[in-house]
């Protein structure tokens, strides 16, 4: 970790012309500034550079326009995608007049979760582990020459991927339908880029674990990093992102994020491990069902209860919800189990150390703003053991197997993002409670995700209505 000081020492020592500094918008995408290095100085990391916020998505009105990006001291490294030597520092903002952290900045959001988990004596660190998946592809396009009905993706491995099961013919190596987790090359394509993504990641201070191909054939893909403190963890998944889309680039490829860029094939999420800390020992560990203390089953009381407003925030896009459907591996179902992949909460082997014990919530996807998405799963688990909520019984059964009677007293999630949004108007005081989200972030994201995503593609005919009711 750095000082202010020690940074501009290291800027004059190594002759570095360029820093750039990046911060979140609101949906969750860096937007960045360069300046030249004498326009920082020791109290850039306190009173911040001044910018004009006006056209960043989703915050200030041009009449008030001035914001200000403060220096994290911790979040500095030379950016491997620019060719000029530039140091990339993160930012947070700040209202420049008053020096109050900016309550719509997701960054500032992200630590007042924390700070928030500290002030209720529960707990001084909580620990996220994201998952998140994609596909890299060649190139998106629309077939209109068979009038398919589908946006059509040319994947790497060189396969139309219709969304249907491919019968007949000579693979010539390319995966089978729901065989591409995980058989070596040739048939795995992609082991030199990924490698090459995450090594980039490392070079960016994010510590790396592993990486491999996903269950998809059409090019899914997951990289691996180490879980870390909140607001470290949507740092690493926002560096993860730009490591992984701009080697794409490199070698002439695209890389989505988008939950389910393919019909009928497994879709892509982000599955967030989280345990909560104090003085050093885990608060997870306990015996409980599956090893879990009392304190982590109402941190699942918490999630489970707000599950569907929160997935407003761990789930933000229309897209999210095509995700969510039985058959694929993603969780349709809100409840827990040890082991279960079907259930939307499963807690993983972790052997005889408490240090693992964890809850991997298999909802969120990476559509998601990481800094809101985690704040938003840990006020949920804080609610839940303010108010020692119960989740009920473990579901230790394939969930996809249930009868329907048995299914219908298993509650699911939400089944688009306006029902979601709906949930979040109705249940939103767990992420006001300690000042977290203010009421006007909520209603700002209600907002914004209604009148640029719910309402636009709800207005536009949709290509699969052609080939239902054109000739009708
Ligand atoms: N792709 C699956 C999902 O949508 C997860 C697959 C896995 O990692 N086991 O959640
Ligand atoms: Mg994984
Ligand atoms: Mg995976
Ligand atoms: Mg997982």
């Amino acid at each position: 970790m750095s000082t202010p000081q020690e940074i501009l020492q290291m800027i004059k020592d190594q002759g570095i012309q360029m820093i750039d500094l990046k911060f979140i918008d609101m949906p969750g995408t860096w937007q960045h500034l360069t300046v030249y290095y004498d326009q920082i100085d020791e109290s850039s990391f306190v009173d911040g550079v001044p910018f004009d916020g006006s056209s960043i998505r989703g915050w200030k009105a041009i009449n008030e326009s001035d914001m200000a990006m403060v220096l994290d001291p911790t979040t500095v490294w030379i950016d491997p995608f620019m060719e000029e030597p530039t140091l990339s520092i993160l930012c947070s903002i700040q209202e420049p007049r008053t020096g109050e952290p900016y309550a719509r900045c997701p960054r500032v959001i992200a630590q007042k979760a924390v700070d928030y988990l500290k002030a209720t004596g529960i707990g001084d660190t909580a620990y996220i582990g994201p998952e998140a998946e994609f596909f890299i592809f060649e190139d998106v396009r629309y077939d209109q020459t068979e009038n398919k009905g589908y946006y059509y993706v040319d994947s790497v491995e060189g396969r139309w991927n219709s969304g249907r099961e491919e019968v007949g013919g000579n693979l010539g190596y390319k995966p089978r339908y729901k065989e591409g987790y995980f058989p070596v090359p040739p048939t795995d394509t992609l082991q030199d880029i990924r490698t090459e993504m995450l090594l980039t990641m490392a070079k960016c201070g994010v510590p790396i674990e592993k990486h491999h191909h996903e269950v998809a054939t059409g090019g899914q893909c997951e990289l691996g990093f180490r879980f870390a403190e909140l607001v470290k963890a949507a740092d690493y998944l926002m560096t993860y992102k730009y490591c992984i889309k701009n080697v794409a680039k490199k070698y002439g490829k695209t890389v989505t994020f988008m939950p389910k860029p393919l019909f009928n094939d497994n879709g892509s999420g982000m599955h967030t491990h989280q345990s909560i800390w104090q003085d050093g020992q885990p608060l997870f560990w306990g015996d409980g069902y599956a090893n879990l203390s009392q304190t982590a089953l109402w941190y699942i009381g918490g999630l489970l209860k707000h599950a569907p407003a929160l997935l407003a925030f761990t789930n933000p896009t229309t897209n999210s919800y095509k995700r969510l459907v039985p058959g694929f591996e993603a969780p349709v179902n809100l409840a827990y189990s040890q082991g279960n992949r079907s259930a939307s909460i499963r807690i993983p082997l972790s052997g005889s150390n408490p240090k693992a014990k964890r809850l991997e919530f298999r909802c969120p996807d990476a559509t998601s703003n990481p800094y809101l998405a985690f704040a938003a799963m840990l006020c949920a688990g804080i609610d839940g053991i303010k108010n020692q909520i119960d989740p009920g019984e473990p579901l230790d059964k394939d969930i996809y197997d249930l009868s329907p009677e048995e299914l219908a007293l298993v509650p699911s999630t939400p089944g688009s993002l306006e029902l979601a949004l709906k949930a979040l108007e109705e249940d939103h005081e767990f992420l006001t409670a300690g000042g977290v989200f203010t009421p006007d972030l909520i209603n700002t994201w209600i907002t914004y995700k209604l009148d640029n995503e719910v309402n636009p593609m709800r207005l536009r005919p949709h290509p699969y209505e052609f080939a239902l009711y054109y000739d009708v």
